[in-house]
């Protein structure tokens, strides 16, 4: 008998935590491990896309016990875990879903499953806001390894970045962008109110 385990990789934006989930996944693919990568349907930016990351690295492009899945409903993605049987299932953009998945991951890591599971998790832990993003905060108090990374504030490019802010006044807390509208800042660049 085992449980699941789950992993957590946060931090701001631009701390390469998609690159750090498919190194993790790359380690499961030499120990010829079923691999399962989970995105959001709803994040639709092409270039960020670890997907296409996946296709175009040189292992895990060819590696045949791997499938990836934009999610947005939890019948469907329950359905794809129970018939895959993944040893690893990996989820990017953990932020944008909804709770639905979170209902699924609390039943996943409370079943007793046959086989190992290490559920993956790579996610923003913070909104523009500093306040918990979607359901990062329960993941991070269930797993049992989390991951804060971090880089230098593009701001005063002195200090230790860990807070992502938004260039526009824009108040709703999903909107999807990159550097054009995003910067990973120290917090007391984060303060300083856009103009
Ligand atoms: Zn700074």
């Amino acid at each position: 008998m085992a449980m699941a385990k789950i992993e957590v990789i946060t931090g701001p934006m631009f701390t390469e935590k998609s690159w750090e989930l498919i190194e993790r996944m790359k380690k499961f693919s030499y120990a010829v491990k079923r691999i399962l990568l989970i995105v959001p349907g709803k994040d639709n930016r092409p270039e960020r896309n670890i997907i296409k990351m996946v296709r175009q690295d040189k292992d895990l492009g060819k590696y045949s016990f791997i499938q990836w899945y934009p999610a947005s409903e939890k019948d469907e993605t329950e359905e794809l875990i129970n018939t895959f049987q993944p040893h690893m299932l990996a989820i990017d953009e953990a932020e944008f879903f909804d709770y639905w998945m979170l209902d699924l991951i609390d039943k996943l890591r409370k079943s007793k499953i046959s086989e190992e599971l290490t559920i993956a998790v790579a996610g923003l832990d913070m909104d523009f806001e500093q306040r918990g993003f979607g359901i990062m905060p329960e993941l991070m108090a269930w797993a049992g390894n989390v991951k804060k990374k971090t880089t230098v504030c593009f701001h005063c490019k002195q200090r230790e970045a860990k807070f992502t802010y938004r260039k526009s006044k824009e108040k709703k807390v999903i909107i999807v962008g990159d550097k054009e509208l995003y910067e990973a800042r120290c917090g007391i660049c984060h303060a300083i109110p856009y103009e």
